[in-house]
C-alpha cells in the first residue's frame, strides 16, 4: 500500500448514518438521502402563524441525522446540518425583508443542557450565523422551568405547560435588540414551543419575525405512515 493511501485511510471516518467509511461528513449515499428530505421551497410556511423557514421534512435520513446529532454525542454534525440551513436561507428571497436579523436559538432547560453537554439549536445557530453574517444572541431566552415528558400531554395541556416555559435571557435583560429577531431550532413539530418563546419576547417589546428550523414535521404525512 502506498503511503498516501495509508494517510487517506486515516482521514476517512465512518458515516454517522450508515457507518461506511467516508471522506466527507456523510457518505454520498446518505447525503443523497438527506437531500431527498429537502423542501423545494423552504419558505413555503412563511405565511403561516408563526412564520416558519424550514430546510427539510422531518423524516428519513434527516430524522436519523438529527437523532445522531442530539442523542449520540455528535455535536460535530452541527456544521454540515447548519450549513445546509444557511445555504437555503442565503438563496431565499424572504431574506431580503429581514436585513441583519438577530438569531436567538431556542434554549434547553439547564438540566438537559448539562446532561447533553450542548444545546443543538445553539450549535446550529452558530454555524448559521457564521455563514450568513447574522448576529447570534445565544442568551436571548432562558428556560423558566423543566418541560420534560411533554409527549404524554394532550395538545391543549402541552400549550398550557409551555405558556410560561421561557423568560427573557440575560443578554436581553441587559439590553433589548433593536434588530428584528428570528428564533432558530432543530425541529418544529406542533409549534407550541416556538409560540411560547415568541410570546415571551413580544411581551417585552422584541420584534420576533419567525423561526428558522432544520426540520419540520408534517403531521398529515405522519398519519399516512401509521
Ligand atoms: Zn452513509
Amino acid at each position: 500500500m502506498r503511503l498516501d493511501s495509508v494517510f487517506h485511510l486515516f482521514l476517512k471516518s465512518a458515516c454517522p448514518l450508515c457507518q461506511r467509511p467516508t471522506a466527507t461528513e456523510f457518505c454520498l449515499g446518505c447525503q443523497k438521502e438527506l437531500e431527498q428530505q429537502q423542501f423545494c421551497d423552504p419558505a413555503q410556511f412563511w405565511q403561516e402563524q408563526p412564520s416558519v423557514f424550514a430546510w427539510g421534512d422531518y423524516g428519513g435520513a434527516l430524522k436519523r441525522a438529527i437523532a445522531q446529532f442530539k442523542y449520540c454525542d455528535r455535536a460535530d454534525l452541527a456544521r454540515p446540518l447548519g450549513r445546509q440551513v444557511a445555504q437555503a436561507w442565503l438563496a431565499a428571497p424572504v431574506r431580503r425583508d429581514l436585513a441583519k436579523p438577530t438569531i436567538v436559538p431556542i434554549p434547553l432547560h439547564v438540566g438537559k443542557h448539562q446532561q447533553r453537554g450542548y444545546n443543538q439549536a445553539e450549535l446550529l445557530a452558530q454555524e448559521f450565523c457564521h455563514l450568513t453574517g447574522c448576529r447570534l444572541q445565544p442568551n436571548g431566552l432562558q428556560r423558566a422551568q423543566a418541560t420534560e415528558a411533554l409527549f404524554q400531554l394532550s395538545a391543549a395541556q402541552r400549550e398550557q405547560t409551555l405558556k410560561h416555559a421561557f423568560i427573557l435571557g440575560k443578554d436581553f435583560q441587559r439590553r433589548l435588540p433593536t434588530a428584528p429577531v428570528l428564533l432558530l431550532d432543530d425541529i418544529y413539530t406542533s409549534g407550541a414551543t416556538v409560540r411560547s418563546a415568541m410570546q415571551t419576547l413580544r411581551r417585552h417589546g422584541v420584534r420576533v419575525k419567525g423561526v428558522i428550523v432544520l426540520a419540520k414535521a408534517m403531521p398529515w404525512k405522519t398519519k399516512e405512515r401509521q
